[in-house]
Formats: structure tokens, C-alpha cells, sequence
């Protein structure tokens, strides 16, 4: 069993309110990713998880009971932060080694634990040296391999991945969702990279300024996202919000313009909205019954694809098209809409509308 509850964690460094009422459920066995800007409590909320962090209110629940009193020793749970922290002067086995060591095991059951975990890292041939012999990308294996070595309830993972270089970085995530895969324990991964919680998560917790907005998988968060700074937060090229009203069959936009309304908003007349449009959901190489007036402000060729910035009016509108595409600044373009796969968000409250 491995399920992490929390319930109400709230966290105060003087006036600032690093968590205002954050409640967590993970599953056994899960890949659960808290994903937010720098400063939003990810790493407040892990901390107080593993029983670092004294709470002003809430509780920890651990496989059901509740764990918030407990030393983070009892909790057993293992943490991986974003420095290595490895010991200087120990080699990579040692260092691997130690927690076993800490617990009394034996010479054999240690031996037989470090080859399991160094061979599922791909480290072995790393096993002699010291960190200074290793290159970060290295160091950090030999760290994850320090926190998988023992079957802790749940592993606490603190932006792991940060000083890596991007290419590491990338195969690293491929590597960790195969590691979760075959050890099958519970994950608790913190990342301010929306790109590493989606192609990593069964499921993300989004957190903003110590409050959870939504959580799901990434499906969820990506193609129905609560509110407007979720749907902005999520995604690159960051979706356009283009302001409207609903005004009977259509929208009405602030800048003239118009489009059907969307079947299945349920926005009341003349009330301020916003119209999220992904960049891969509109388009200036086809035409549509639903499209918008505006004109090139730049390209910018991103190698596989091009992002169109289109002005209608005085807002932006980013646009995804093949790198082929033809477009010079000022020319006038019709945006064709997927209105289906559209987003409408109150402008006042930031929700979703559905
Ligand atoms: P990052 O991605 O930058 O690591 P984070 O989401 O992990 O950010 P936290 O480290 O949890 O954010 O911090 C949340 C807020 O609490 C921030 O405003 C931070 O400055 C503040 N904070 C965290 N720890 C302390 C502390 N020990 N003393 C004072 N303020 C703190």
C-alpha cells in the first residue's frame, strides 16, 4: 500500500501564505504530479508530506491513517531533491548503499539490492566512482538510485530532473515512467514543467499560490481545463483569450467580430467571456464555417512547425501551421475556428463554462 492523503495543509512564512487549504488524494501506486509556477507551495506541500514542514492546520493521511504527528522517519517515505546531495567522499555504491545501511540490513541483502537498482538506472559501471568522478546528469542517477533502494511507502520527488541538460532531461522522464512502471511503488513527482507532468502523470494536481485548482490527468487538464489560468498555464504555444459575449446563436466579439456560438456553452446573454482557442485548433491553411478577420503580425519557425501570431484587432491569436507556410506581416488572413474544441471562460471568475 502507498496512498498519500492530504487534507487542508495550510502554511504561513510570515504574511506569505505558501499553502492556503491544499487537499491531495493519490492513489496506490500512481505517478502523481503537482505541477505549478515557482512559488506556488510544490515544494511547501512535499515538504509537509514528508513531515519536514510544521503545519499551521491540515493532516497527513498515510495508507489511510493519520501520519500528521508522526517523525519523518516513521512516515517511510524517501525524498529526491533537486541537488544531489550525495555524499563527497563515498563512492557511488556507498552512497547507494547507505539508507540500507542505516536500517541494520545485511552485507548480502545490500549487495543484491544496489545490482537491482543500478542495473534498472543503467549506473553499474558507475558503481566505484565518487561524485566528483561523475557528471551531473550521473550524479542525479546515482541520487534516484539512493531513494529507489528500499521499498518506502511512496517516493517524494522534488524537480528531480532541473540540472540536467534538455536532451537528459527528456530521455531521464522516459526512464523514470518505465522505473515507476517496474517498481510499481507510488510516485509524488513536483515539476514547474507542464511539458514533464504531461508526458509523465496519471495524474496532476495543479497548484497556484497554495491552492489546488484542478486536479486529473493530463487528458484533463490539457482539453478541460477548470479555469482560464489553468488553460493558460498548461500548453505551449499558451493558448489566445480573445474577449466576447454571447449575444443569442453567436459570439460577439469585443474586437467586431462574430462566430456561431458554440453548441454547448451554457454562457447567458451579454455576460463577459473569454474564448480560449489552442494554436492547434485554428488554422490559416483551411478554410471553415467558423473563422476569424485578421492580419500576419510575424512567424516563428519552430523547425517541425510555424506559430502564426495573428492580430485580430488588438488582440493576439497564436496559430499553429506547417513550416511551409507563406505569411507576411500585415497581410490579411481568415483564422478558420474549431469551435468544438473551443474554450469559454467567465471573465469575471476565470471558470470554465461548459
Ligand atoms: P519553486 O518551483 O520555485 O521551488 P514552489 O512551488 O516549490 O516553488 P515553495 O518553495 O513551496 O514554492 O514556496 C511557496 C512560498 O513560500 C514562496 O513564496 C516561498 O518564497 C515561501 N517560502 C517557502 N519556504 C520558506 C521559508 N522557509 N521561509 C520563508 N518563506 C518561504
Amino acid at each position: 500500500m502507498g496512498t498519500v492523503q492530504a487534507r487542508g495543509l495550510r502554511k504561513a512564512f510570515g504574511d506569505v501564505q505558501a499553502l492556503d487549504g491544499v487537499d491531495l488524494d493519490v492513489p496506490d501506486g500512481s505517478f502523481f504530479v503537482v505541477l505549478g509556477p515557482s512559488g506556488a507551495g510544490k515544494t511547501t506541500t512535499l515538504r509537509a508530506i514528508a513531515g519536514l514542514e510544521q503545519l499551521d492546520e491540515g493532516s497527513v493521511h498515510l495508507d489511510g491513517r493519520d501520519a500528521t504527528a508522526d517523525t519523518p522517519a516513521a512516515r517511510d517515505l524517501a525524498m529526491v531533491f533537486q541537488s544531489y546531495a550525495l555524499y563527497p567522499r563515498r563512492t557511488a555504491y556507498e552512497n547507494i548503499a547507505s539508507p540500507l545501511r542505516a536500517r541494520k540490513a545485511s552485507a548480502d541483502e545490500i549487495s543484491t539490492a544496489v545490482a537491482e537498482v543500478s542495473s534498472l538506472l543503467h549506473i553499474e559501471r558507475l558503481l566505484q566512482r565518487r561524485p566528483a568522478q561523475m557528471s551531473g546528469g550521473e550524479q542525479q542517477r546515482v541520487a534516484l538510485a539512493r531513494a529507489l533502494v528500499r521499498r518506502p511507502r511512496a517516493f517524494l520527488m522534488d524537480e528531480p530532473l532541473t540540472n540536467l541538460d534538455l536532451k537528459l532531461r527528456v530521455e531521464m522522464r522516459t526512464e523514470l515512467t518505465r522505473i515507476h512502471r517496474s517498481l510499481g511503488g507510488t510516485f509524488v513527482y513536483v515539476t514547474n514543467d507542464q511539458v514533464e507532468a504531461l508526458s509523465m502523470a496519471d495524474q496532476v494536481a495543479v497548484l497556484r499560490e497554495g491552492r489546488v485548482q484542478q486536479v486529473g490527468t493530463p487528458t484533463d487538464v490539457y482539453e478541460r481545463p477548470a479555469n482560464q489560468w489553468v488553460a493558460g498555464f498548461v500548453g505551449s504555444p499558451r493558448i489566445s483569450l480573445l474577449a466576447c459575449r454571447a449575444e443569442g446563436d453567436r459570439l460577439v466579439g469585443e474586437q467586431g467580430w462574430s462566430l456561431p456560438r458554440p453548441r454547448w456553452t451554457t454562457a447567458e446573454d451579454g455576460r463577459p467571456l473569454l474564448l480560449g482557442l489552442r494554436a492547434e485548433d485554428v488554422s490559416v491553411e483551411t478554410r471553415g464555417t467558423a473563422a476569424l478577420p485578421g492580419e500576419v503580425y510575424g512567424l516563428e519557425p519552430l523547425g517541425d512547425r510555424t506559430v502564426v501570431d495573428v492580430k485580430v484587432g488588438s488582440e493576439m491569436l497564436k496559430v499553429k501551421a506547417r513550416p511551409t507556410v507563406a505569411g507576411v506581416p500585415g497581410e490579411r488572413v481568415e483564422v478558420a475556428v474549431d469551435l468544438d474544441r473551443a474554450h469559454i471562460f467567465d471573465a469575471d471568475t476565470g471558470l470554465a463554462l461548459s
